[in-house]
């Protein structure tokens, strides 16, 4: 996780090949890109994300090209534990019609809050903006990939 970076104008992961930092634009993120220094194709956003502040989240949200996956969890959580490696092969599996990020409820309070998230892990799915659909629990990756699929 935390291979991939956020600031202002986008979602920034290093190239596999050479280590190039390259942002894919929030408006992009489902477009296939080449490293700018090798021209290697770019794996894109294929890991989950974590959210390093709740302003991240919120111009994630607003911004993003395609729809966000959200975990929300905490590190005293066991069932997290246990969807953490199962996100990480949802996300390899997205081929950019989505992007994984995670929340973790004890660093960011705020979030937790202002979703009412109750309980964790919650998953939920943003488009265009808003919640489209939630559910909680832990679960194997080919059953989040029917939920998110579900939200689509
Ligand atoms: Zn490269």
């Amino acid at each position: 996780m935390a291979q991939l970076e956020l600031d202002d104008r986008g979602v920034v992961v290093a190239c596999t090949a050479c280590g190039q930092k390259n942002r894919l634009a929030f408006d992009r993120l489902d477009a296939a890109v080449r490293c700018g220094k090798c021209k290697t194709e770019l794996a894109g956003a294929s890991t989950p994300l974590d959210i390093a502040s709740s302003s991240d989240f919120d111009q994630l949200i607003a911004r993003a090209g395609v729809p966000i996956v959200v975990d929300y969890w905490a590190p005293w959580c066991g069932p997290c534990h246990m969807v953490a490696p199962e996100l990480v092969k949802v996300a390899a599996r997205s081929n950019g019609r989505f992007l994984v990020v995670k929340v973790n409820t004890d660093a960011l309070t705020d979030l937790g809050q202002r979703f009412g998230i109750r309980s964790i892990p919650t998953m939920a799915v943003f488009k265009n903006g808003r919640e489209v659909k939630r559910t909680t629990g832990a679960r194997p990756a080919a059953d989040i990939e029917a939920f998110v699929t579900q939200a689509l």
